[in-house]
């Protein structure tokens, strides 16, 4: 026979079954990884993304100890279209150089990638795909992060150790720390010093533009591979160099 405090557990249990979400729709609670901007980072890629027409890259800054954060988004001059970005090798060596100056390992501004599209769309193109996996497929981890016009937003986190695979991450501004006032002045001056509609490119034709020029031209997977190729060359630096 049921004890009366058995009978209040059996429907407990029969309210907590009813309750409960059909086994697809749980969130994973390993979801914990999370890719976070600063909200100064996060006003910045706005911007960019805004400013003009075309899609608009870069690489995302992350302190050592953080490294899916977010503190900055750090443009290199590139060739854009509506669909496509091509960053100019030289341009994303001497960012390389820069961020190894300043004291930064290869994993705080060379594994996070970050894009624009115009349109509502945040889904990775083919050619997405395929530049993220000849540009950053050898590092160890790296991330694929598009924000479209429209507020949407894609981010993959990478592995090539081991099996290898990667899963979608969810993406949030993170209001915890403290952060930068807004510098829209400098967000325009860089906007205008890096990011040239391919077409724009091919017109003018300059000297000091040749490389740019080319890697409009080669097209994105090319341009990148010069970027992976110079990171590669400076990772041995890293480990002979004392800390
Ligand atoms: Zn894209």
């Amino acid at each position: 026979m049921k004890t009366p405090s058995n009978k209040l557990k059996n429907r407990r249990l029969k309210l907590r079954r009813l309750l409960r979400r059909p086994r697809e729709n749980r969130v994973r609670p390993r979801s914990r990884t999370r890719l976070r901007f600063s909200p100064t980072a996060w006003a910045k890629l706005l911007y960019l993304r805004d400013r003009g027409g075309t899609e608009v890259g870069g690489f995302g800054i992350a302190p050592a100890a953080d490294l899916l954060y977010v503190e900055d988004v750090r443009l290199v001059r590139q060739a854009c279209t509506v669909v496509s970005v091509a960053f100019d090798d030289l341009s994303v060596a001497e960012f390389f150089d820069e961020q190894v100056d300043a004291g930064r390992r290869p994993e705080q501004f060379g594994r996070i990638w970050i894009h624009t599209h115009p349109g509502e769309s945040a889904e990775p193109s083919c050619v997405d795909e395929e530049t993220f996996a000849r540009a950053f497929g050898s590092s160890d981890w790296s991330v694929m992060f598009i924000l479209a016009r429209g507020g949407k937003t894609y981010c993959r986190l990478q592995f090539s150790t081991g099996p290898g695979g990667g899963f979608q991450i969810p993406v949030a501004v993170d209001f915890d720390r403290e952060f930068a006032a807004s510098d829209a002045k400098s967000w325009s001056l860089d906007y205008a010093n890096c990011v040239r509609a391919a077409e724009e490119f091919a017109r003018l034709g300059t000297p000091g533009a040749a490389s740019f020029a080319d890697a409009a031209l080669f097209g994105p997977e090319q341009a990148l591979d010069g970027f992976q190729e110079s990171a590669l060359r400076k990772e041995p630096f890293f480990d002979e160099r004392p800390l």
